[in-house]
């Protein structure tokens, strides 16, 4: 479907790629995880040793931003493979997991703050 950008359809398109190469005999979920540590680094590699401000205008330069797209785009890839191979509802996981947050994170205790939910609890100063 055209322009249909839902996690679903994305999942389908991957699937589709892979099964048109016979791929799916290597995409062993220890495999696919190792597939997905590896693209977490190979994004990480664009910033290591970068100060936060070249951070943020190695992402805001078009050459910074086809490689950040890149990597981001084969983790999401490894990300939707991994939720075929564990069955797992990557739309509805994140739903539900946001909905954990929200109430691990009230609004009115965890605003402005880095605290963790465990010592949100505590009065006194967030920062
Ligand atoms: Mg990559």
């Amino acid at each position: 479907m055209m322009n249909d950008d839902s996690l679903r359809t994305l999942q389908k398109l991957v699937i589709a790629f892979r099964e048109e190469r016979d791929w799916g005999q290597f995409h062993q979920i220890k495999d696919l995880l190792l597939g997905l540590q590896i693209e977490v680094a190979e994004l990480s590699e664009h910033f290591l040793w970068k100060s936060p401000e070249d951070s943020v205008r190695l992402a805001a330069e078009e050459d910074g931003q086809r490689a950040i797209g890149e990597e981001l785009a084969d983790i999401q890839i490894f990300l939707l493979y991994l939720a075929e191979a564990t069955g797992i509802d990557l739309a509805d996981a994140v739903r539900r997991k946001v909905e954990v947050n929200r109430r691990r994170y009230p609004v009115e205790k965890a605003r402005g703050s880095a605290r963790k939910y465990t010592k949100l609890r505590e009065s006194g100063s967030s920062k």
